[in-house]
């Protein structure tokens, strides 16, 4: 078997262990003589496995008990509608910080449902780097404030949590979540499809601040309210149940290499070796400036695009896979999540390093 370093943006690598320990258990969970996959998800075998994962999700992110954490479906594409159904209640107006393609989803969705205030916008650049605070157009009387934290496309990252007084903050972190520990309470509600640093596609996972719920329009489907979900922790119908089983593992994983302060000194050392081979020659080159670098998504050119094809190639040959950048950026893309191991990176940088000496 050879496992390859998968540089995919998501679905993504799971920690080799995670899926060690799942193979392990496939066919019998814990002497039960069934499959997670087969269990019923109102089984106290289930109700176990998704009451540990819930609690280990709150252990490492330190998640207040004044938060509810929601197991969806949906993705995180579906938050984009379900946000302004549910926290509009009686405001007209959203503002939105739009910093790249998935900011521009989310605003798309909704302005379905109200008047989307451009709080700050970066698409003039290119989308290469984020609004500071003193340039946001802030509306004291949004329904809420959403951002993007991390740009899985543009690979930028804000490096400063936006203050917005009382108006509830919301962040898409789908990119970034787990990645390092964050204040929790800074937001009014997290969320995050699971398939780049949680677990398998399938599942997306809302923190939601209690004050929140309650105020979903007179419309709203019951799924799509999340007092649905919080009534029923997360089985108000079947959820993704194998998914969440992963996801646990996954926690589990985090809690034992220590936390996400582990996870963020390797992230950040990870990051900083394939940005500074990028910076160390003029053959590669990435647009964001450095204090907006993503940890977690990090695309860079070729100085001449027509080698684009042979450096896949040539990566690909060398177990180096799904480095093709997004159609909308070019060049390449190297997600490097918390299952990405240190030595995919440094395999990586070599092989870089190698493909440009090659060319002179
Ligand atoms: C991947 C991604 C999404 C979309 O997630 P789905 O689960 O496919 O809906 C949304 N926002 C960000 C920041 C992403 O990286």
């Amino acid at each position: 078997m050879a496992r390859k370093f998968n540089f995919s943006a998501g679905p993504a690598m799971l920690p080799t262990e995670v899926m060690e320990r799942a193979q392990a258990e496939m066919l019998d969970w814990n002497g039960s003589g069934m499959s997670v996959m087969e269990m019923s998800h109102r089984g106290k075998e289930y109700m176990s496995i998704a009451a540990k994962a819930e609690q280990d999700l709150r252990d490492v992110m330190s998640i207040p008990d004044n938060y509810k954490v929601l197991f969806l479906q949906g993705g995180a594409s579906l938050q984009f509608a379900m946000i302004p159904l549910n926290l509009l209640g009686d405001k007209t107006s959203a503002d939105y910080i739009n910093t790249g393609m998935w900011s521009k989803k989310a605003i798309a969705e909704a302005k379905r449902y109200c008047t989307v205030n451009l709080a700050g916008d970066t698409s003039e650049g290119g989308f290469t780097s984020v609004p500071t605070q003193d340039e946001l157009k802030l509306n004291p009387d949004a329904a809420y404030v959403h951002y993007t934290p991390n740009e899985t496309i543009g690979g930028v990252e804000f490096d400063y949590i936006p203050e917005t007084g009382d108006v509830p903050l919301i962040a898409d972190m789908s990119s970034t979540i787990l990645s390092r520990p964050i204040d929790v309470s800074k937001f009014a509600m997290i969320y995050a499809g699971a398939q780049k640093n949680i677990g398998p596609a399938g599942l997306c996972i809302v923190i939601i601040r209690d004050d929140l719920l309650g105020k979903a329009s007179a419309q709203t489907p019951a799924m799509l309210n999340y007092q649905t979900h919080a009534d029923n922790d997360s089985m108000y119908n079947t959820p993704p149940t194998y998914s969440w089983y992963m996801a646990g593992l996954v926690f589990e994983w985090i809690k034992k290499q220590g936390g996400l302060a582990a996870m963020a000194e390797v992230n950040q050392r990870k990051s900083d070796k394939l940005y500074a081979a990028i910076d160390a020659s003029d053959f590669y080159a990435n647009p964001v400036p450095k204090a907006n670098r993503s940890w977690m998504n990090v695309p860079f050119t070729l100085k001449d695009a027509s080698l684009d094809a042979d450096f896949l190639a040539g990566a690909t040959q060398a177990g180096l896979i799904t480095l093709k950048g997004h159609r909308s950026v070019g060049g390449m893309r190297a997600s490097i999540y918390n299952a990405m191991p240190e030595e995919g990176v440094d395999a990586l940088v070599a092989f870089m390093k190698a493909f440009e000496s090659n060319q002179a």
